[in-house]
């Protein structure tokens, strides 16, 4: 039985989502706050198979806890709820390190869909051969058709969500690695900032696109010897990016 922590403050959706879900077969508890979540799972070291995270919490809110368990290297998949017409939040959110959104009000069967995509995709990251997930069940925005990809001394194990470059592993989020398979997939192609928030994100028009900028600045920091001076990973002003695996020396 998966075990999903609710971080909700709003009572009537918290208990509306603690019913549902024990009603399609979950463990559902729910803390009304951002510290009470970090408290759980970070000081308590419960564990969780996903969590809905709700931005607009007392205190602490929804982008700090997710960042704050990213830094302590816990990897729970992490559902954001955002408010309707702020693509913004999504954007932060993504950069906070949360996998998936859904704004509100949503529909409840959207959400459990959600859920049960980032479910999937952990136990198939767990299973021990990283089997392919049955094509008919996976999400269609994740295409599967390489696990890792190697350029420059550098490795992305998409299937552990990892980067290796020298010495180094960073762990990536659901988010990260699908954009990095989109621009690779696309070597030397130019893919849009519309194209990113559409097909890699499922975003939609009103975005404020300069945004998708500040998480290209962190894949930078990742991928490229220096950041300041990328080689691979390379802004077409006025359209987008373009990631280039071999360039060319200097
Ligand atoms: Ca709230």
């Amino acid at each position: 039985m998966s075990r999903v922590l609710v971080v909700e403050d709003e009572a009537h959706i918290a208990q509306g989502l603690r019913f549902n879900l024990e009603a399609e077969g979950y463990s559902a508890e729910v803390v009304g706050d951002g510290e009470s979540a970090t408290d759980r799972l970070l000081k308590k070291k419960e564990i969780f198979d996903a969590v809905v995270l709700d931005i607009m919490l007392p205190g602490k809110d929804g982008f700090a806890v997710v960042a704050e368990l990213r830094a302590a290297h816990n990897y729970v998949p992490v559902l954001m709820l955002t408010a309707r017409g702020r693509p913004q939040d999504v954007l932060r959110g993504f950069a906070s390190g949360a996998d998936d959104y859904l704004p509100k009000p949503f529909d409840l069967s959207i959400l459990l869909a959600r859920l049960q995509g980032l479910l999937r995709r952990s136990a198939w990251l767990r299973a021990p051969h990283h089997s392919q997930p049955d094509a008919s069940r996976s999400e269609p925005r994740i295409p599967e058709e390489f696990e890792t990809y190697s350029f420059e001394g550098k490795v992305i194990d998409f299937a552990k969500l990892e980067l290796r470059a020298h010495d180094t592993v960073i762990q990536l989020t659901l988010m990260e690695s699908e954009l990095l398979r989109h621009l690779i997939s696309n070597d030397g192609r130019v893919v849009s900032r519309k194209q990113i928030l559409e097909e890699v994100w499922g975003l939609h028009e009103d975005t404020d696109t300069r945004a998708i900028d500040n998480f290209v600045v962190r894949l930078r920091r990742y991928i490229e010897d220096d950041p300041a001076e990328p080689r691979h990973l390379l802004t077409v002003r006025g359209v987008g990016y373009r990631f280039i695996a071999h360039p060319a020396k200097k």
